[in-house]
């Protein structure tokens, strides 16, 4: 039976992360806090009202089921993109990764792929927390926009986390060009 501990991350703000024991948790829990606290006051109060808010009426977990718990924070081996899809952290197999990570349920829940992270240097673990946190604070004052992955770059850009060294390291990482210009989209499927 999987066994899931609950790590302090702001314990008196109720986050805390859900450690599955698919990666480092301390580590990560610990670049977590690290981030949290150099965000802006302003953007740390709106995210908790958000996390808070929704949490007293019952709603935004995960696809927006019902949850007692919010934020939800994650470092995990894989995760279902879809019902269809399964995304598995699998060598050899670049283009059936997971992102790097993804805010789900409306920024109730946040999900970090652990291979990934686990061979980050902290500087860009920060960076990748940074911009989960800007995903949530699109939700937190519902701004959606279809860029939303620009529109979060910005703002973690902002708060001091640009995400290019990020993308420069799956460059390196994969050695081969980054998947979101081969498909001329969007960062979102590193992001
Ligand atoms: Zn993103």
């Amino acid at each position: 039976m999987n066994t899931v501990q609950l790590i302090p991350i702001m314990p008196r703000s109720g986050i805390y992360l859900s450690a599955h024991g698919h990666g480092d948790d301390g580590r990560f829990a610990r670049l977590f806090k690290e981030t949290w606290l150099a965000l802006p006051l302003s953007a740390r109060r709106r995210l908790l009202r958000h996390w808070w808010h929704d949490k007293r009426r019952g709603i935004g977990g995960f696809w927006g089921t019902p949850t007692t718990t919010s934020p939800t924070i994650e470092l995990l081996s894989g995760w279902f993109r879809t019902e269809s899809a399964l995304w598995e952290a699998l060598d050899g197999m670049p283009d059936e990764e997971p992102p790097f990570a993804q805010t789900f349920g409306g920024g109730h829940t946040l999900r970090f792929w652990s291979t990934a992270v686990d061979q980050m240097p902290d500087d860009l673990v920060r960076r990748l927390i940074a911009h989960e946190l800007a995903h949530v604070h699109q939700f937190a004052c519902g701004r959606l926009r279809v860029d939303c992955e620009a529109d979060a770059g910005q703002l973690a850009c902002c708060w001091g986390y640009s995400g290019e060294p990020i993308r420069e390291w799956a460059d390196r990482r994969r050695k081969k060009p980054c998947r979101y210009e081969r498909q001329g989209n969007s960062k979102s499927e590193i992001i």
